[in-house]
């Protein structure tokens, strides 16, 4: 079990993997949100592939708030199924020789099979943890960047798991304005509107330097960004309309994160 202190987790830059573990077991984040990392962890790579994978992600992320067609979803899967074991023998030789020789490529493929089919990995938690520790790089090309970049990721979509959320933002004086500011950056995915929120949260009496600074500062945002989510989780309660609530946490997580099998296996 990895369980970090807060001076641990405050100062870990490099390994999201140590973090999200350290999340899973603190028991009380929902399943989407490790999903929602598995789908902006595998966007970073998806380059890499020779998929689609902006497509396949967006079905994956639409799976994790629950609105993604069933029918879509088994598409995609199909997709990178056929991509990683392709019923055509002399393709299936040929990628299966390429990803031997090209161990990151073939790691970047099976981060978009994850986003879309977490369960290879028992679950969420444990594919959100697998994705985090994945080399995508080749042996001879450095790692810092894109490990630093998991991390923010990580830290983009969980809350500090040593601040309660609850005492950030006063729910009884949260502004109508700023519950439909957040629901329109999530609905357009559009965090340049951040500040403009942080502006109104301000006016709503918040004055929590971890929220405001998370809204003004220049970190990466992505879909399940911690301050939208609580502020439309405060505020499903406050305005009539409805906000997708996220599911309920899983109360314990098992399995083990095994190495990526290759293609074929
Ligand atoms: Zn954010």
């Amino acid at each position: 079990m990895v369980k970090l202190s807060e001076e641990e987790w405050a100062v870990c830059r490099d390994d999201a993997a140590t973090l999200l573990e350290h999340l899973g077991y603190s028991g009380w984040h929902t399943t989407r949100k490790f999903r929602l990392f598995c789908c902006a962890a595998a966007r970073r790579v998806a380059h890499l592939t020779e998929l689609n994978g902006e497509e396949l992600l967006r079905v994956a992320e639409a799976d994790a708030d629950g609105v993604a067609d069933p029918a879509d979803l088994a598409k995609a899967l199909a997709r990178v199924e056929e991509y990683v074991r392709p019923t055509n023998n002399r393709l299936r030789r040929r990628r299966h020789g390429r990803f031997k020789a090209q161990r990151w490529r073939w790691n970047a493929v099976y981060a978009i099979l994850l986003a879309l089919a977490p369960s290879k990995q028992a679950n969420e938690w444990r594919s959100s943890v697998c994705i985090a520790g994945l080399e995508t790089w080749p042996p001879d090309e450095p790692s810092v960047a894109e490990l630093s970049a998991r991390v923010d990721l990580v830290r983009d979509i969980f809350e500090d798991p040593f601040r309660p959320p609850s005492q950030r933002i006063d729910p009884r004086r949260l502004s109508g304005t700023a519950v439909a500011l957040a629901r329109g950056i999530a609905a357009d995915q559009a965090f340049d509107r951040l500040p403009i929120l942080a502006d109104a949260l301000e006016e709503s009496g918040c004055d929590d330097p971890a929220v405001l600074g998370h809204c003004r500062g220049c970190s990466p945002h992505v879909r399940g960004c911690w301050v939208i989510d609580l502020v439309l989780r405060l505020g499903v309660a406050l305005y009539a309309e409805p906000v997708a609530a996220p599911d309920p946490a899983r109360g314990s997580v098992s399995g083990t994160c095994r190495p990526s099998s290759g293609p074929g296996r």
